[in-house]
């Protein structure tokens, strides 16, 4: 037993590396170790179903790294190896974009009911390959498959609401300043795009990209995370059986900062779209200075969610764990700091710690799994990281505080009581399932507290009062704010963050903006 757990504890470690690292071509095929019974029989149904795809996708070829390299793409819950992709790099991302680029001007000239039917076909096949994209996330993930089915269901909805507003992307005709004249606005689509994803929602940072700028008419590149290629091949091998047009869509990945550079440095393409990490997406701004494109970033948060003395216990403690142990608390709109009033706070934190006990961790293949192991070794080196940092500063283990007896990435749930201000729990994203509490007198200082970071995507607050409500969400230096909610994300809605969180918008009839370019015409000499 102990053996095996060292075993697992190994393959762990040396396994999924913080930047996967190509193999030579000799390697392909080969896993490393068998398969569980569990995930080979559900890669053999993904494999029936035609979307065990491994290469990349250029101009609507399936291809080969072009020096035959590969990468390794394991399970984080067993670190078995599920299959090797494609280790591609910049020679062929200029093909990739060399293809977008050719095809941008037949896709962009069809008419937005052709587009809109093409994704529309899309979304179909998406949500009727439900079980095969979510079985795929789970294994190169780790996330239990309710989530995982869930996230397909997000994913999806961004294609049926972009195939819907494509028809729906009006101009302007400006009452005219001279009466020869008349003047008018086109909104046409920006060019040829590059997004650049992460590997928490394999298919639904994705399809929010993908889904609005084909609607606009942009021919798209994509790079998925290394660590999740295999549910994004899969989706870019339904939009080929949807008929989107080949080139339209391609998808590369491998070598992350030399696919970047291709992106960055090519005068072709016109916008960069990325979810990530900030230190990745501020490179990514620079970079794109040079030729000047266009960038929207979604990166990470510090999420308060703010209990107040009036708020309703069971709605707080609902409302809180889903938006902090969703994903094992990998999501940039998890709960990162629960700043928990006073006089709320001790009945608050013996139900908190009750809710997070039943929450049962485990391989997200079986069903009853509520929590699945993080994505690699270098995340539960950064959760056991904060907590040394908090503990030796001051703060509570209540629930948890260590690695799961399971063994590989699995962490156990966690509560840490008395967190301030000065500890790494506070300041950075844990991304990890680690529930801080943080004690607070007034409505001032959650405010104050809350909004003493740099990070300005999500956050929550629990209060029974309306003025409350209102006056905190407008006070808190946020994108999205959840009010007595804690699961709040929606194709319908703006998704974004302030100040370093990121630029641009997400999802909702704003989403299409970020893939327009307004064009003025000034008709001249009417009279
Ligand atoms: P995370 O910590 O969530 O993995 P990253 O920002 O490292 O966030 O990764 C998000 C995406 O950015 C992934 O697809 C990753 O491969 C990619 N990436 C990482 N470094 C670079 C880079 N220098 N240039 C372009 N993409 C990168």
């Amino acid at each position: 037993m102990a053996l095996a757990m060292a075993m697992r504890r190994a393959a762990a470690l040396g396994a999924r590396h913080i930047l996967a690292a190509c193999a030579s071509p000799s390697s392909r095929v080969v896993p490393r170790c068998h398969m569980s019974a569990d995930a080979g029989a559900a890669m053999e149904k993904i494999r029936a179903a035609g979307l065990l795809r491994t290469q990349g996708l250029i101009g609507g070829q399936w291809v080969d790294a072009y020096d035959g390299r590969t990468i390794e793409v394991q399970n984080p819950a067993t670190g078995e190896v599920l299959a090797n992709v494609s280790c591609m790099g910049s020679r062929e991302t200029s093909d990739a974009i060399a293809s977008a680029h050719s095809t941008f001007y037949s896709w962009s000239k069809l008419t937005a009911s052709e587009r809109s039917k093409a994704l529309r076909k899309w979304y179909d096949l998406i949500i009727s390959h439900k079980e095969e994209l979510a079985l795929l996330m789970t294994l190169e993930q780790g996330k239990p498959m309710k989530e995982a089915l869930g996230e397909v269901n997000y994913g999806a909805s961004f294609i049926e609401y972009f195939a819907e507003e494509a028809k729906r992307i009006y101009g302007d005709i400006i009452p005219q300043s001279l009466s020869d004249r008349r003047l008018l606005v086109l909104k046409q689509p920006v060019g040829v795009v590059g997004a650049i994803t992460p590997w928490n929602f394999p298919l639904a940072m994705i399809t929010r990209k993908v889904g609005p700028a084909l609607a606009c008419g942009c021919t798209v590149v994509v790079k998925p995370s290394e660590f999740t290629p295999l549910t994004a091949l899969a989706a870019a091998d339904l939009a080929l059986q949807a008929g989107i047009p080949a080139g339209t869509l391609n998808v590369v990945m491998g070598n992350a900062p030399e696919i970047g550079d291709a992106l960055l440095q090519s005068t072709q393409v016109r916008k960069i779209t990325f979810t990530g990490s900030t230190a990745v997406g501020k490179k990514l701004m620079a970079g794109s200075a040079n030729t000047v494109k266009k960038v929207s970033l979604e990166l990470g948060g510090n999420a308060p969610c703010i209990v107040f003395d009036d708020a309703d216990i069971d709605v707080a403690v609902k409302g809180s764990l889903a938006a902090k142990f969703r994903n094992s608390g990998q999501t940039c709109v998890c709960a990162n700091r629960i700043l928990v009033q006073e006089g709320i706070y001790e009945k608050f934190a013996s139900a908190f710690v009750m809710a997070v006990q039943s929450l049962q961790v485990g391989n997200g293949l079986e069903e009853s799994t509520s929590q699945g192991p993080l994505i690699n070794e270098a995340a539960v080196q950064k959760v056991e990281k904060f907590i040394n940092d908090a503990t030796s500063k001051g703060a509570n283990i209540m629930l948890g505080g260590k690695r799961h007896s399971l063994g590989m990435t699995f962490y156990e749930p966690t509560i840490v009581g008395n967190v301030s201000n000065d500890m790494l729990l506070f300041r950075e994203e844990v991304f990890g399932p680690v529930a801080p509490l943080v004690p607070f007198k007034t409505e001032e200082e959650a405010i104050h507290m809350a909004n003493d970071t740099n990070a300005g995507l999500a956050a929550y607050i629990f209060t029974k009062s309306i003025p409350r409500s209102w006056r905190v969400s407008e006070a808190l230096e946020y994108g999205l704010v959840g009010v007595n909610e804690g699961l709040i994300s929606t194709e319908v809605a703006p998704f974004g963050g302030v100040k370093q969180s990121g630029l641009g918008r997400e999802g909702s009839k704003y989403g299409v903006d970020e893939y327009l370019e307004l064009k003025y015409i000034c008709m001249g000499n009417l009279n």
